[in-house]
């Protein structure tokens, strides 16, 4: 899982990616389960989330979470989220950084 957080660089040509690694979870959390919504399977896949935070945009890629394979609804495990929580709030160091361009509509 790697997370990316997103801010306006002094050109305001593009954004700038902040890179973490994070600790992969186990698999198979979801197997058996079922939406609570639709009754479907709930299957794990790898999601990129975003999130605002103190401004910035933060993208949080490789996410382990469980999707329901009819209706699509996301659902993510407790310790997955706390990792996320932790990582944005700072908590943790930037390894790599990409800017990508940003265009105005
Ligand atoms: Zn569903």
């Amino acid at each position: 899982m790697g997370i990316f957080l997103c801010s306006k660089s002094a050109s305001q040509r593009g954004i700038q990616l902040y890179g973490i690694i994070l600790p992969m979870q186990p698999s198979f959390f979801w197997q058996g389960e079922t939406c609570e919504y639709c009754g479907g399977e709930i299957v794990e896949k790898r999601v990129t989330l975003h999130r605002k935070v103190k401004g910035n945009y933060v993208l949080i890629e490789n996410v382990p979470a469980g999707v329901c394979a009819k209706c699509g609804t996301r659902y993510y495990a407790a310790n997955v989220l706390k990792t996320i929580e932790e990582s944005v709030r700072g908590r943790r160091h930037a390894d790599r950084e990409v800017v990508v361009p940003v265009y105005a509509f």
